[in-house]
């Protein structure tokens, strides 16, 4: 039987705005509860004005950490007292870890992108690739692409003037590898691409399903496409580069790993993918 809440759990929270809509408070309480571990996972709608007084809040309750979604992994930066190197080259925050009074900042988005990318079997050393998208999923799949050797990354968005708003940010470090392009101007690009990303909503349940976000005749034959989307797990944009023989990734490893490892940020524990994998599949597939 779940063991009751005592005075020794510990607080994991999640701070955003909405997160009604969030799998994190079952994911991580499930784990909790699986793993015998004394801590309860609760999800804290926050108002704008009130975030800096919201991580002080967590930090002074003793709170283990948090999770940070939509639309606060950017502003929260200046709230934090640390930033892990990754977190520091992204520029956003989706974990939180309290440590002794110290708020301490990382990006699982990249590690969980990256590990999905290698359960796949797709290195990214010294490959072109493109990511599709110009938001934090986007900067995530880019950052991570450029630390794991990629030899150009294309950033292809609707909105130029932010995909060269990202390409500026990165520019000190990897300018020689990056690459901006207008969404409409990109079929000569896919077909140098070995891996392209859907970092867009476009084709998820309730925005643009039925939509993709290139053209299928855009789709190369012998190309990893990876779509970040994983309500439903199969887009159409996978459905498609399925037929014309492409391997494809849907959203859910990221998910899941992203998942695993702030779980294990906060609790020093690996938890079995198996488990978070099953457990995901029953919430999420529609
Ligand atoms: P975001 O910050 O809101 O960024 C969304 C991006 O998509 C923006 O660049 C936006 O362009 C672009 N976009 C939206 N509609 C478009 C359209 N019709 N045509 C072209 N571009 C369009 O969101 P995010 O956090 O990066 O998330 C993006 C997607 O990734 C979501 O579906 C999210 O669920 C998914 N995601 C999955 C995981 C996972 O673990 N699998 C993790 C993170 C995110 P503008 O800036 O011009 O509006």
């Amino acid at each position: 039987m779940q063991e009751l809440i005592n005075a020794q759990f510990n607080l994991v929270g999640l701070i955003g705005n909405p997160i009604k809509h969030s799998l994190s408070p079952l994911l991580h309480n499930y784990l909790f509860n699986m793993l015998n571990i004394k801590a309860v996972y609760l999800a804290f709608p926050v108002e704008n004005h009130f975030l800096e007084r919201a991580v002080q809040g967590l930090v002074a309750l003793n709170a283990k950490g948090f999770n940070v979604t939509i639309p606060y992994k950017e502003s929260i930066i200046p709230f934090l007292n640390k930033l892990d190197d990754l977190a520091k080259d992204v520029g956003a925050v989706n974990t939180v870890v309290i440590d002794q009074g110290t708020s301490i900042g990382y990006n699982t988005d990249v590690s969980g992108f990256l590990k999905s990318l290698k359960k796949n079997g797709f290195d990214p050393k010294d490959k072109v690739t493109a990511v599709i998208g110009t938001g934090g999923a986007a900067r995530a799949a880019i950052i991570g692409l450029l630390h794991a050797g990629s030899s150009q990354v294309h950033i292809i968005g609707r909105n130029i003037d932010k995909a060269q708003q990202i390409f500026d940010i990165y520019a000190n470090s990897h300018a020689n590898k990056l690459k901006v392009i207008e969404i409409d101007k990109t079929a000569s690009v896919f077909e140098q691409c070995a891996l392209i990303v859907n970092a867009t909503p476009i084709g998820m349940y309730g925005y643009l399903e039925k939509s993709m976000p290139l053209s299928e005749e855009y789709i190369p034959n012998q190309c990893l496409i990876y779509d970040m989307v994983y309500n439903p797990l199969e887009t159409v944009l996978l459905k498609k580069a399925k037929s014309k023989g492409c391997q494809v990734i849907n959203g859910l490893d990221m998910l899941i790993y992203q998942g695993a490892d702030a779980f294990k940020l906060w609790t020093g524990i690996e938890p079995p993918i198996d488990l978070i994998y099953d457990f995901l599949k029953k919430h999420v597939t529609i």
